[in-house]
């Protein structure tokens, strides 16, 4: 099959790879229909996740039809021809961090959790197409994939909504949701969403949905923040003002009640970084040339506020204002999403239409122009938002 594949810092290749086959009864085959490309993705590409490999496939983000079960999972669970959207954390169902739904902290999903351990202290869930610090699992930006745990994580989607309509519950959606939803939203919250990225722009949707009474978006390219605005957002640039000023002058002098960094490290603007890599070092910048966004959030949010983190951390975070957060009461809550516990509510939001998430879509590629896709979403060009990969 074909399959997009990491082929070094800042380089992927579409390339002829073996196909995949059922390992373990509890195992499934996806033909897929459509994958996306994910701000997550770009951590890999620009190398700041050492455990890749030349070759490992792409993608966490897919759907498709199931052409293949396992002997264990059961028909009534999943069978041949069911349309499914796979969920990015792989996930047993039945250790203490599944039966707690903290699905990306399953203990049984990840077989390279020892390294996982060593990082980050506890083992994290296996993910698709994440590198070897995630199990090293073969990715969805490919013609078929093999998903193990397919009696527990797969979404069928029985109705006629389209894989544009549906596609980001494996990710994306659930993300920005559980964002907001940390966030305990009250009717009169202001809301700030650092990031106007993909993942930023569903955290605004949902802290709206969730009822905040007015969500502000922060971002640089003007392309995004007019996409946050026509959605309904206020929105603020932080190359052309001073983000914390411009929010205390929105919220009375107090700071939006709750704060969501949906930014994480972002090599572009070397805004964060995994302490220990000399090539990661190289791309950090002073902070007076770039504001950091959890930095910025921190000292922005409201005394007693919650600061929601949803952008991806790797390693260590030089100069977290600890004293921010903890003279002034704030709540730091976080998390890979717990993908599983979202998709069923979500699904059925989207079906009452409450919220679309097709709005962010703005390209729609074959498989053999990942390469493409991924130059266009790195590089903000083209006014590119989403991109939709169609092998
Ligand atoms: P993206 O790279 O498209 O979006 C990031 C946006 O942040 C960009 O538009 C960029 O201009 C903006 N930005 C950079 N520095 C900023 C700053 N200082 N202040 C405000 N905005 C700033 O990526 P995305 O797909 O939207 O993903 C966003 C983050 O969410 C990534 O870190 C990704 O890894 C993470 N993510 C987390 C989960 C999870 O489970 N927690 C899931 C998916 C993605
Ligand atoms: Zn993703
Ligand atoms: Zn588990």
């Amino acid at each position: 099959m074909r399959a997009n594949t990491w082929a070094g810092r800042n380089k992927v290749e579409v390339r002829d790879v073996p196909d995949p086959t059922i390992l373990s009864g509890r195992d499934a085959i996806v033909r897929i229909t459509s994958t996306a490309i994910c701000g997550s993705d770009l951590h890999l590409v620009d190398g700041y996740v050492p455990t890749m490999q030349d070759g490992d496939i792409l993608g966490h983000e897919f759907m498709g039809e199931v052409v293949e079960v396992g002997s264990a999972v059961a028909p009534e669970r999943l069978r041949v021809g069911d349309r499914v959207v796979v969920p990015f954390p792989i996930a047993c169902g039945a250790c203490a961090a599944c039966a707690a739904e903290l699905y990306s902290c399953c203990e049984n999903s990840n077989p390279n959790a020892g390294i996982a351990e060593k990082m980050y202290g506890h083992p994290v869930a296996g993910i698709f197409g994440y590198s070897h610090l995630t199990g090293g699992f073969a990715g969805g930006q490919a013609q078929y994939a093999r998903v193990p745990f397919a009696d527990v994580g797969p979404l069928k989607i029985e109705s006629g909504l389209s894989d544009e309509q549906v596609l980001f519950l494996s990710d994306i959606l659930p993300t920005g949701y559980m964002g907001a939803e940390m966030c305990d939203i009250r009717s009169s919250d202001v809301v700030a969403v650092w990031g106007a990225g993909p993942v930023g722009q569903l955290a605004m949707d949902s802290a709206r949905a969730l009822g905040a009474a007015k969500v502000i978006g922060i971002d640089k390219e003007p392309y995004r923040l007019r996409m946050a605005e026509e959605a309904g957002h206020t929105v603020v640039n932080f190359d052309e003002t001073d983000v914390r000023s411009e929010l205390l002058e929105l919220t009375g002098g107090r700071g939006p009640d709750k704060c969501i960094d949906a930014v994480g490290l972002e090599a572009t603007h070397g805004s964060a970084h995994i302490g220990a890599y000399d090539r990661v070092k190289q791309a950090v910048r002073s902070e007076t040339e770039r504001p950091h966004a959890l930095r910025q959030a921190i000292m922005s949010c409201r005394s007693g506020g919650i600061v929601s983190v949803i952008g991806v951390y790797g390693g260590l975070l030089d100069k977290f204002p600890a004293g921010a957060w903890m003279n002034r009461s704030l709540t730091l809550r976080t998390g890979q999403c717990h993908v599983q516990r979202y998709m069923k509510p979500l699904l059925q939001r989207i079906e009452r239409g409450e919220i679309d998430p097709t709005r962010i879509i703005t390209h729609t590629l074959p498989l053999e122009q990942a390469a493409h896709g991924f130059d266009i979403f790195k590089n903000k060009q083209d006014d590119c938002e989403k991109v939709i990969l169609k092998p």
